[in-house]
């Protein structure tokens, strides 16, 4: 006997047996009943949804002799000729098949003729937003006057693209997508019936995967069955690794990683998820519902441990520390990365960048509104003397031996290991010094159409860094996080990239300077106190008469009006 795929076998073949469209299949069954059968039909909704099904089993209920209440019997001729795609009268057309242009002329000459065997003639047309320009005109003519006994089924996942003068001429049914609960419960179904056993949250994995589908949901519960020897469970591992969907373990990992602000541990673990092959979408989907769960069994843990399955220690001890607050903040950076992936073609650089926002979230505690930067850095420094001061105290106190490293290792991780950037200072002071407000400006003005400018891998670097100086031949941006301004740093492409783009479309190819967004209001105070000191030692030598004018003009006024405009500088003795 030959393998049978399961949305093959268990193909709905009554009404009742649709899984998530109810109201769809009263109506027709009532349309069937009642006797007011409409000549066309057309059948929405995202694919797997059961719209060729209930076309199908519309078809067979139409010309059932032993229809009881509005459903086909299935044991009938008719009705097996009609499953069996035998029946000449039923005629089911794939529009986006290449035969498909052929069947429609050939629809047009036999709309015409009456069914020979059947009650009504019903052609199915799948996939009608396919159909070409002159078959479509052909199909509206034909559904204009329609022949007696000729019922059309049309079904599209895209209704959009098909013409409203064939959409108002037919009576039309918008399919649902499935909810996770109709689907679980489907294939839980099917499972007793083929005998296999399973962990329920292996269901939950597949049903969400499907996205709604119910062929998808089938044909992924196929390989999973396949997948397992029969003597075996399907377990949510087998689930995951055949969707694709991440382990637990790794969202343990990655997670833990996160909230222990671990930037380098974290981003291997990306790492090794992307070299198994996962998908960024996926990825991303994932850990909503990892914190999602998270949210909820902080709420009420009976709500995960029913419905969920295994609950591993780890995803315990996180559920537990984490606060709502960053839960939320972790979601909705997860969120945003979605939208950004969405527009990109290379999505691992977005999944670096979020992984270490999210790693370094409760440090910059502001990352929520990155508008915000100044006060981040405030939040960020005074963060940073809690420590020290609490290093101090303890230090001070001498009642622990650790104290001492722990200051130590409080100093040491302001610098952040191996992953600190290293702030150019000479370089950037360099700039400072040939530095405009109009560059500057001139170089925001185009920054939008120069990110545009850039592919997916410069594009999302770029993206998180802004321009804060320019000169004719330099520009510095800053970075809001080191790891991402080392990145940039060392990465020669981008820095080529960046001025050969650059340079069409202002009037000079700034050499690209990076510094960290927490550092660059410190470099900019030392570099004009230091041209402060320059400025007053001028001062001595100036005679009488220019003392009037002492600040008027000065250097380092016009400097500072030229770096940062006007109306930031002001003057005080
Ligand atoms: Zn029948």
């Amino acid at each position: 006997m030959s393998y049978q795929a399961l949305y093959r076998t268990f193909r709905s073949q009554r009404f009742d047996e649709i899984v998530g469209q109810r109201a769809i299949s009263i109506t027709l069954k009532q349309a069937i009943l009642q006797k007011k059968v409409s000549h066309a039909y057309l059948f929405t909704g995202p694919r797997g949804t059961g719209k060729t099904s209930a076309a199908r089993i519309f078809a067979k209920a139409l010309n059932c002799h032993n229809s009881q209440d509005g459903e086909p019997c299935n044991k009938c001729e008719m009705c097996l000729a009609i499953a069996e795609g035998r029946l000449e009268d039923v005629l089911e057309i794939d529009a986006a098949s290449n035969n498909g242009v052929d069947e429609i002329r050939n629809l047009r000459d036999t709309v015409k003729y009456p069914p020979v065997l059947a009650t009504y003639k019903v052609y199915i047309i799948d996939e009608v937003h396919m159909l070409s320009t002159s078959a479509f005109n052909a199909l509206l003519k034909t559904l204009e006057e329609p022949p007696a006994k000729v019922i059309f089924i049309l079904a599209t996942t895209e209704v959009h693209k098909v013409l409203p003068t064939i959409v108002s001429r037919t009576q039309r049914f918008d399919f649902k997508r499935i909810g996770i609960e109709d689907i679980v419960h489907h294939l839980k179904d099917i499972l007793q019936k083929i005998n296999v056993k399973f962990e329920e949250e292996a269901l939950y994995i597949i049903a969400r995967a499907a996205e709604g589908g119910m062929r998808d949901a089938l044909s992924i519960l196929d390989q999973a069955v396949s997948f397992i020897d029969i003597e075996n469970t399907l377990t949510s591992e087998d689930a995951m690794m055949i969707t694709g969907s991440l382990t637990k373990d790794m969202m343990d990992q990655y997670m833990l990683a996160i909230y222990e602000k671990k930037v380098e541990a974290a981003l291997e673990i990306l790492n090794d998820i992307f070299s198994q092959g996962k998908e960024a979408r996926r990825f991303l989907e994932d850990m909503i519902l990892y914190n999602r769960d998270l949210l909820m069994y902080k709420h009420a843990v009976q709500l995960v441990s029913e419905t969920r399955g295994v609950l591993t220690d780890t995803f315990k001890k996180l559920a537990t520390e984490l606060s709502f607050e960053n839960i939320y903040a972790y979601i909705k950076l997860f969120n945003e990365a979605q939208q950004e992936i969405r527009l990109s073609n290379l999505a691992s650089v977005y999944l670096e960048i979020v992984t270490v926002k999210l790693a370094t979230y409760s440090r910059a505690s502001s990352v929520v509104q990155p508008e915000q930067s100044n006060h981040k850095n405030w939040e960020f420094l005074r963060e940073e003397l809690n420590q020290l001061k609490k290093g101090i105290t303890d230090l001070q106190k001498g009642t622990n031996t650790s104290s001492e490293d722990r200051l130590i290792n409080t100093i040491s991780n302001s610098n952040s290991s191996k992953n600190a950037y290293k702030n150019p200072t000479q370089q950037i002071h360099q700039v400072l010094l040939s530095a405009t407000k109009a560059h500057l400006n001139t170089l925001k003005e185009v920054w939008p159409d120069f990110l545009a400018s850039l592919d997916a891998r410069c594009k999302a670097m770029m993206k998180a860094s802004k321009p804060v100086a320019a000169s004719d031949t330099q520009m510095v941006v800053a970075y809001d996080y080191d790891i991402l301004a080392l990145k940039a740093s060392q990465d020669e492409t981008l820095r080529q990239v960046v001025s050969c783009n650059l340079s069409k479309m202002i009037d000079f190819a700034p050499e690209l300077i990076i510094v960290t967004s927490s550092e660059w209001p410190k470099l900019r105070q030392t570099f004009i106190e230091k041209n402060r000191e320059k400025l007053q030692l001028d001062k001595t030598q100036m005679t009488q008469e220019n003392v009037a004018k002492e600040y008027e003009g000065a250097e380092i006024v016009e400097k500072a009006v030229q770096l940062f405009g006007k109306d930031m500088v002001k003057i005080t003795k």
